[in-house]
C-alpha cells in the first residue's frame, strides 16, 4: 500500500462528466489498496473568468478580496469531486486550503508556503477516506486571510501535500502525456520522457516548458518528491521526475535508463528585449540600469554588454525579461534617462528563447558547438547567449524559433520515429 498524492488540472475537471471520470481514476487507485489524497484546480476557465469579473467591477481589485474570490474556484471543484466519489460508494472528505493546514505568508496573488500541518487530513486517511484538497490556496496567521499561491499553483500544492505527507509519489495529471524533449506544437518528432532529473526540469521548466509549474518542482527538489507527470486521459506511464542516482520502488527500471546528454529543448516566445544605448562604460551605471529596472518590479533574465567603442567611451547594454513587465521597466528607465546619462533605449518585443538542457553537459564537451552549428546551417542569428552549468540558452528572431528548435531537436539525436499525438491540450 502506498500513499499516493493525484492532482488534477482544470482542463481535467472542466465539466460534470470530467468530474465523474476523475473520480473513477481516484476510486481505482483506492481499490488498488493506496491512501489517497487529491489536490484539484478549479474548473476550466474559471480562474480567469473569476479575474475577468474582479476587472469588471473594479480596475484594481483589492488584493485580499481577489483571493477571497478566486479561491471559490476550486472550492467548487473538491466538493462536487467528493460527491462524486460519494456516488460511487467510496468515502471522501474535501478540504479548503486552511483546513488542510497550507500555512503561507501574507502575499495575495503569490503566497509562499511557509509550513503545512496536515492533522485534518491524516485523520481522515487513517478513518478511510479519500481526501481532496483544494489547490492553489492557503492561510496566513498573522493576517488570518485566505491567500492563493499564484497562477498554476495546484501544482504546489499537491506537491507540498506529498511532503508533508511523506507520500510515495505525486501525480500530476494534465491533458498531455507527460514531459517532452520539446513542445510537440513546434517540434512534431518530439519524444515523450520516461524519466528527467529533478535540476533538468527545473531548467526546462523556468524556460518556457510548461507542463509543471517552477515552483512545485522546486519544492520537490528540495524536499524529495517523486513527481510522476500523466495524462488524465489515457492510462499510459507518463514522465518521472527523478534523480538518475535516486531509485524507487514504484518507478519502472526501464524508465531510468535513458541518460542522454541532452533531456530536451524548451522553446519560449514569451520574453522582450530591452537595450540601453550609449550607456556611459564608468563603474555603477550597470548597476543603477537594473536597480531602477528591479524596482519596477520586472523579473530581468539574460544581460549582455557590448565592448564600448573606445572613440566614444559608451556602451550599450541589452537585457531580457517577460513581455508583460517590458512597458513598465522602460517607463521606469525614461524617467531616469538624464540621472544615468544613457542615450536611447530600444524596446524588441520580437524575439525568441531556444535553450538546450542537460545534465550529461558538466561531463560532455562540444555541446555547444553542436547547437551553434545547427543555428548557423539554419542561417540562424544569435543575438544573445547565456549559460548554466547544464543549459545553453540563446535569443533568436522569433520567427526563426520553431525552425532553429526542430533543427537543434534533430542535430541532438532527439527526434522520435513519428510524430508526437498532439492534443490540443494546454497542460493544465
Ligand atoms: N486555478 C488556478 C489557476 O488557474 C490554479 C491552478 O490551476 O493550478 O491558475
Ligand atoms: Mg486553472
Amino acid at each position: 500500500m502506498a500513499l499516493i498524492v493525484q492532482k488534477y488540472g482544470g482542463s481535467s475537471v472542466a465539466d460534470a462528466e470530467s468530474i465523474k471520470r476523475v473520480a473513477k481514476r481516484i476510486v481505482d487507485t483506492r481499490r488498488a489498496g493506496h491512501e489517497v489524497v487529491v489536490a484539484v484546480s478549479a474548473m476550466g476557465d474559471t480562474t480567469d473568468e473569476l479575474l475577468d469579473l474582479a476587472g469588471q467591477v473594479a480596475p484594481i481589485p483589492a488584493p485580499r478580496e481577489l483571493d477571497m474570490l478566486l479561491s471559490s474556484g476550486e472550492r467548487i471543484s473538491m466538493a462536487l469531486l467528493a460527491m462524486a466519489i460519494h456516488s460511487m460508494g467510496f468515502e471522501a472528505r474535501s478540504f479548503t486550503g486552511s483546513q488542510a493546514g497550507m500555512i503561507t505568508d501574507a502575499t495575495h496573488g503569490a503566497a509562499r508556503i511557509v509550513d503545512v500541518t496536515p492533522v485534518r487530513l491524516r485523520e481522515a486517511l487513517d478513518e478511510g477516506a479519500i481526501v481532496i484538497v483544494a489547490g492553489f490556496q492557503g492561510f496566513n496567521r498573522d493576517t488570518r486571510d485566505i491567500t492563493t499561491l499564484g497562477r498554476g499553483g495546484s501544482d504546489t500544492t499537491a506537491v507540498a501535500l506529498a511532503a508533508a505527507l511523506e507520500a510515495d509519489v505525486c501525480e500530476i495529471y494534465s491533458d498531455v502525456d507527460g514531459i517532452f524533449t520539446a513542445d510537440p506544437r513546434v517540434v512534431p518528432l518530439a519524444r515523450k520522457l520516461g524519466r528527467v532529473g529533478s535540476e533538468e526540469m527545473l531548467e526546462l521548466a523556468a524556460n518556457g516548458a510548461k507542463v509543471l509549474y517552477i515552483r512545485a518542482v522546486e519544492y520537490a527538489r528540495r524536499h524529495g518528491v517523486l513527481i510522476h507527470a500523466r495524462s488524465t486521459f489515457s492510462a499510459s506511464e507518463g514522465t518521472w521526475v527523478l534523480d538518475a542516482s535516486k531509485k524507487s520502488p514504484l518507478v519502472p527500471e526501464g524508465a531510468t535508463m535513458e541518460e542522454p546528454i541532452v533531456a530536451g529543448v524548451a522553446t519560449d516566445l514569451s520574453q522582450a528585449k530591452i537595450t540601453v544605448i550609449g550607456v556611459p562604460d564608468v563603474p555603477g551605471k550597470a548597476a543603477d540600469i537594473f536597480k531602477i529596472v528591479a524596482k519596477s518590479g520586472a523579473n530581468v533574465d539574460m544581460i549582455v554588454q557590448n565592448v564600448s567603442a573606445a572613440a566614444t567611451g559608451r556602451t550599450d547594454i541589452s537585457f531580457t525579461l517577460p513581455k508583460t513587465d517590458a512597458t513598465t521597466a522602460l517607463k521606469a528607465l525614461a524617467g531616469e534617462q538624464a540621472e544615468v546619462g544613457f542615450e536611447s533605449l530600444v524596446h524588441d518585443d520580437q524575439i525568441g528563447k531556444l535553450s538546450v538542457v542537460g545534465a550529461g553537459m558538466r561531463t560532455h564537451s562540444g555541446v555547444s558547438a553542436t547547437l551553434f552549428e545547427a543555428l548557423s546551417m539554419a542561417g540562424v542569428n544569435i543575438e544573445m547567449i547565456s549559460t548554466s552549468e547544464i543549459r545553453i540558452s540563446v535569443v533568436v528572431r522569433g520567427v526563426d524559433l520553431a525552425e532553429a528548435a526542430r533543427l537543434v531537436h534533430t542535430a541532438y539525436g532527439l527526434d522520435g520515429d513519428a510524430e508526437a499525438t498532439v492534443h490540443a491540450g494546454t497542460g493544465r
